[in-house]
């Protein structure tokens, strides 16, 4: 693989911009556009299959409600990464908890821990590839969603790994100075720096997004932008066994029921909310258009992951 840009210094900070209000955040506002289906294309199948097991670091049950317009259900929260087996090499979508968990918590202070919880019931994400005989020295790549601390705290325990992230994603986050900003953790990215990759958006429409990323140049893996949550969000799609495609889809929602509605977060946690209004009702039309041969995971999702194999257990 051709790395495209390396991450480097001097840009300009941007401004800050939590601009989703409780009101719109509840869902008392938003109108979503319909994607004609005629802008839901299919990506042609080809030969590369990627087979994927998830690692989950971190797992309770919230209500429903705390994640997204709906009441009375409950919510299988996570937070995971999943490991895909290409012929490239391992990749591992968002490396979430680092060795350093408990020190990023106690860092962040006691009001991001009452937000997040504390450190009890959060598993390093090496430690539960450990468990599942997986070694961190094995993983070639990292591919990430988003920058925020639990999509990308562990990136400095995978030694090996090159990281790919979106140029626009890299751009935001490079400018950040303090310990937390906009939910990320810099000394994430900086200790896995020289192992750092941008990608741009410069491939063909798939799927009705407008621009791609071919990570390895055979449709096996392609990013797609869904902005709104973080400028440079990204999705990945993962051509999977059976003809069965999956779309990681990072914190564009936080739960599946998300998608299918389609509505946002209960809680003001995306910067853009008019993006992410576009990119939501895009995912959902592709929901849709593809039912029955596509998954969409949401990363804090436990029931849609658990259609994926758990890393180290026999199906
Ligand atoms: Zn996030």
């Amino acid at each position: 693989m051709t790395p495209l840009e390396r991450w480097n210094g001097g840009r300009k900070t941007p401004r800050r911009a939590l601009a989703c209000s409780l009101f719109f955040a509840l869902g008392c506002g938003s109108t979503f556009p319909r994607v004609p289906p005629s802008e839901v294309a299919r990506t042609p199948r080809e030969a590369t299959e990627v087979t994927l097991c998830v690692l989950y670091q971190e797992r309770f049950t919230r209500p429903l409600w705390n994640g997204v317009r709906a009441t009375g259900e409950a919510w299988d929260y996570t937070i995971a990464s999943v490991l895909l087996r290409h012929p490239a090499g391992l990749v591992m979508v968002d490396p979430a908890f680092g060795r350093s968990v408990a020190d990023d918590l106690w860092r962040a202070g006691p009001l991001f821990q009452l937000a997040l919880g504390g450190p009890r019931g959060k598993r390093p994400l090496v430690e539960v590839m450990e468990e599942a005989g997986l070694s961190p020295e094995d993983v070639d790549y990292a591919v990430v969603t988003h920058v925020h601390w639990d999509h990308v705290g562990a990136l400095a325990d995978l030694p090996r790994a090159r990281v790919l992230a979106s140029l626009g994603e890299l751009k935001w986050a490079q400018p950040f100075t303090r310990f937390v900003e906009n939910g990320a953790m810099p000394h994430h990215l900086k200790r896995a720096k020289s192992r750092l990759y941008a990608f741009p958006f410069n491939g063909p429409p798939v799927d009705g997004f407008q621009q791609s990323f071919d990570v390895f140049g055979d449709g096996a893996i392609v990013a797609v932008p869904l902005p709104g949550h973080t400028p440079g969000s990204t999705g990945y799609l993962v051509r999977g066994p059976g003809g069965v495609t999956y779309f990681f889809i990072g914190d564009t929602t936080w739960t599946a029921k998300g998608v299918e509605l389609p509505a946002h977060k209960t809680l003001p946690m995306d910067l853009d909310q008019a993006a992410l209004t576009t990119t939501l009702a895009r995912v959902h039309a592709m929901a849709e258009a593809r039912a029955g041969e596509l998954v969409v995971l949401p990363a804090h999702d436990a029931g849609a992951l658990s259609k994926l194999p758990t890393c180290g257990e026999a199906r």
